[in-house]
């Protein structure tokens, strides 16, 4: 499977060796013509202001636009930002997803966090009980959803951290800064 990593700004190396792990063929994605070929692509964290400006200088926008409507396409953290219609704010969003986020919902830096969460849907790719440790970096919410969009995590006081619309999925942590793989070998099959 040949999986692209957007690679304007962000934690995209992070993706690229637990994609590679397990197996897939990654390419890092800057120009319109890296889709070429791709069957998913993984938008990382990062700033989504900053990956939203870039994808816009490299006229990226439209041919991601695109390519979201045929392919899976999964956002973490600024990248599930940026995959949202609505984030409050005038800034570049792709606008695929039907989801509405609130940025740095937790506040600044400091209160970044960790948590384990339990996501049923990891039982597809594993036996392992599906609870997932979950790191948050100045992270945003997921505080709408649209009525085709599943809900896949949530924290305990039940704000929504995770969503899947079809072949899009969004995270508001980041499973690429741990070394459990699950939540990629989700994004393979939902690829698939
Ligand atoms: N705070 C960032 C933003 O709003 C997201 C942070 C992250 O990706 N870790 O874009």
């Amino acid at each position: 499977m040949e999986i692209g990593v957007l690679a304007l700004q962000g934690s995209f190396h992070e993706h690229q060796s637990i994609l590679e792990k397990l197996g897939a063929q990654v390419v890092q994605v800057r120009l319109p013509h890296d889709l070429d070929g791709l069957d998913g692509l993984i938008i990382p964290g990062g700033e989504s202001t900053t990956i939203g400006k870039l994808a816009v200088d490299f006229g990226l926008l439209e041919p991601l636009q695109h390519f979201g409507k045929e392919h899976a396409i999964w956002g973490t953290c600024a990248g599930s930002i940026f995959l949202s219609k609505d984030a409050h704010r005038q800034q570049p969003l792709l606008g695929l997803m039907d989801i509405q986020v609130e940025r740095n919902a937790f506040g600044r830096q400091v209160d970044s966090f960790e948590i384990d969460l339990e996501i049923p849907v990891l039982q597809s790719v594993s036996n392992k009980k599906p609870i997932f440790h979950s790191i948050f970096i100045r992270a945003p919410l997921i505080e709408k959803v649209g009525k085709n969009v599943e809900i896949l995590a949530k924290l305990p006081n039940e704000k929504v951290v995770a969503a899947r619309q079809g072949r899009l999925l969004a995270t508001s942590f980041h499973p690429e800064l741990t070394e459990d793989t699950r939540f990629h070998q989700y994004f393979l099959e939902v690829v698939q």
